[in-house]
């Protein structure tokens, strides 16, 4: 019962602190299996984001570095002859399509609409002798987060005070001081879709023209089922402006234009005598720089390419012609210089998250499998030892109380007869040889008794010797049985044996042979009940010798006839519990058995009762 209830704490315990952890566990594990794949998007989609904001910064440098070169190569003061001066800078300067040069009051004094004039200088003269002569205005482009700064971050600190900007004024300010800010402006703008609406609204109030975007930034999902169309407004906004309130008091700079929906850039700089020498940049060239600052265009997750003001891709890989370029997994505007142009990237193979998803998440699946498999068998285990190492103790305990008992009983015989003796109340001399074959049959049972305790450590040591002779069986038997005879009659048994002497030889030690056939007699007598009759067959069988130890008792139930043979092993039946033992007697025959290369073996006896057969290797 007090094993019944410990295991029951066991199971409880296993319970709370493996199984219910494990669960949760596994739980948490079957969640993130399920987001695994919006995982991988997640963490994809940061690393290109990443890439895009570095791409963007290179391509910003570039069109700095292009400002900067030509700033140094544009001649100061082109003179008298500037076509001359022209031809050489042209020569030197890739960049450069179409050099002009105007007065300081933005007259043009090259190209002159001669008949030499080239078809470039004439097309120029025709698209931007408006402009340049400073009577129309174009769109001037500005970055909305960089224009509204002081707005932004403003309105982040608390005040969302909207008072009318000056961009003069901001842009006045010193340029180092302006950077954090400028920072925290452009993160704040991208981070909140509320504050983007306002600044737009704002802007759109106070005369600024917005663009959508070429392209739907991260359309271009892993999961197809929820793309989403949706177009963002640019980030830059333009005003009409013409030449001169653009360059202001500058001294160079680089002006985007629209001619026909193709965008040109314009170079100028500010020369000797307020002349303004400049150039319409060579696209080819534009473009070859730009894209020349790309690292990786192509890898094997991802196409990395910029898209020109017609969302038209500048550079391709060759088998990659179907795809929707308007619509990449990510993409950003470059410059307030390139307006409609985007960094934009796209994912070789948008199937392959999903493959790696699936794949990550049958592993997880496999692992849970294994992890619940393990904690199951782990566990069963664990329990089922437990259970045998309790019982083993209880049965250890209980062990200690029967053979006390056992003991006992035939000590009381042993002092019973010898009392009798000491005091001559017995005058019949046949009686009293009686008593004391009696007293020997006892002393003979204590010792056995005594022998399976001490044998019983022995064996679990492994240090049980055995002196083997060659014997005859059935003598050995017989003479056990004589041995014992006076015994079992006085307690109203009959015994009877078959097999004779002569036949039956087998190699063994003789005690220890004796002392398993006594444990099966013993046994064959306290489980008897009423039928008191107890035979030893002695039988040859080919190679071998056969002991069978029969009685008339109630035989073993058919689920313990393997358990019996098990140490400290008792049947629950009320007969055994009505008779003492230790649960070592069939243990030990079958050990001392098996030491002699033989085996025992339980059978249920026709007209009811036990066999315990013997079998022996023969020897001749
Ligand atoms: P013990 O007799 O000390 O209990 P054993 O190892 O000799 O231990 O026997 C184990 C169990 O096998 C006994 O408790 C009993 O239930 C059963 N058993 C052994 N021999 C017989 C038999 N001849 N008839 C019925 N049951 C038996």
């Amino acid at each position: 019962m007090k094993v019944k209830k410990r295991t029951g704490h066991l199971g409880l315990l296993f319970i709370l602190a493996v199984l219910l952890p494990g669960l949760f566990l596994a739980a948490l594990a079957i969640r993130s299996i399920d987001r695994e794949e919006a995982y991988l998007e997640i963490r994809l989609r940061q690393t290109l984001e990443a890439e895009l904001g570095y791409t963007i910064t290179l391509l910003q440098t570039e069109l700095a570095d292009i400002e900067e070169e030509l700033r140094r190569s544009a001649p100061a003061a082109p003179g008298s002859d500037p076509g001359a001066v022209f031809a050489t800078w042209g020569k030197s300067e890739r960049l450069i399509q179409v050099p002009f040069l105007l007065s300081s009051d933005f007259r043009i004094l090259w190209p002159t609409p001669t008949d030499y004039a080239s078809s470039d200088d004439l097309a120029f003269l025709n698209w931007n002798r408006d402009f340049i002569t400073d009577r129309t205005a174009i769109p001037y482009y500005q970055n909305i987060a960089l224009l509204f700064r002081d707005q932004i971050t403003e309105s982040e600190a608390g005040k969302s005070r909207f008072p009318s900007f000056d961009s003069e004024e901001a842009a006045a300010r010193p340029k180092a001081a302006d950077i954090q800010v400028q920072q925290r402006a452009l993160s704040e703008f991208e981070k909140s879709e509320p504050l983007r609406k306002k600044v737009y609204d704002t802007a759109k109030e106070l005369g600024q023209r917005t663009e959508q975007r070429t392209v739907s930034p991260g359309a271009g999902k892993v999961s197809s089922e929820e793309t989403s169309d949706e177009r963002r407004e640019s980030l830059f906004i333009s005003e009409p402006r013409k030449f001169s309130q653009i360059i202001g008091d500058r001294e160079s700079g680089l002006i985007p234009r629209f001619i026909e929906e193709e965008l040109t850039l314009l170079f100028w700089k500010r020369g000797d005598g307020q002349q303004i020498t400049g150039c319409v940049l060579n696209d080819e060239e534009l473009k070859a720089r730009l894209l020349g600052r790309l690292s990786a265009i192509f890898t094997p997750t991802r196409i990395l390419t910029l898209l020109d003001e017609n969302g038209r891709p500048l550079i391709t890989p060759d088998e990659d012609v179907q795809r929707d370029w308007r619509r990449p997994f990510a993409a950003r505007e470059i410059s307030a210089l390139l307006p409609r142009w985007e960094a934009a990237v796209y994912l070789s193979d948008p199937g392959a998250v999903t493959a790696r998803a699936q794949l990550t998440r049958m592993f997880l699946w496999i692992l849970i499998g294994f992890f619940f498999l393990s904690i199951i068998f782990a566990g069963t285990y664990i329990l089922q030892t437990l259970r045998t190492e309790m019982n083993l103790a209880r049965q250890k305990t209980t062990f200690v109380a029967n053979v006390s008992h056992e003991l006992k009983t035939p000590l009381t015989s042993i002092r019973m007869f010898a009392e009798m003796l000491k005091e001559g109340r017995q005058p019949d001399p046949a009686r009293r040889l009686k008593y004391l074959n009696l007293m020997v049959a006892e002393t003979e049972r204590l010792t056995r008794l005594i022998n399976n305790v001490l044998d019983f450590s022995k064996m679990e040591k492994g240090k049980k010797q055995y002196n083997k002779a060659r014997l005859d069986a059935a003598l050995l038997v017989r003479n056990l049985l004589e041995s014992q005879r006076v015994h079992f009659e006085h307690n109203g048994f009959t015994i009877g044996v078959s097999g004779s002497a002569g036949q039956a030889f087998i190699e063994g030690d003789e005690e220890a042979l004796k002392q398993a056939l006594l444990n099966l007699l013993s046994n064959a007598e306290k489980y008897s009940g009423e039928r008191r009759d107890i035979s030893v067959d002695i039988e040859v069988s080919g190679e071998t010798v056969l002991i069978l130890v029969k009685d008339r008792g109630p035989g073993i139930p058919p689920g313990d006839a393997k358990k019996i043979f098990k140490e400290f092993y008792r049947g629950d039946d009320s007969l055994t519990a009505r008779v003492k033992g230790s649960g070592l007697g069939l243990s030990i025959a079958q050990k001392i058995i098996t030491d002699h290369g033989g085996n025992i073996q339980y059978f249920s006896r026709d007209g009811g009762g036990s066999i315990f057969q013997i079998r022996l290797p023969r020897r001749q």
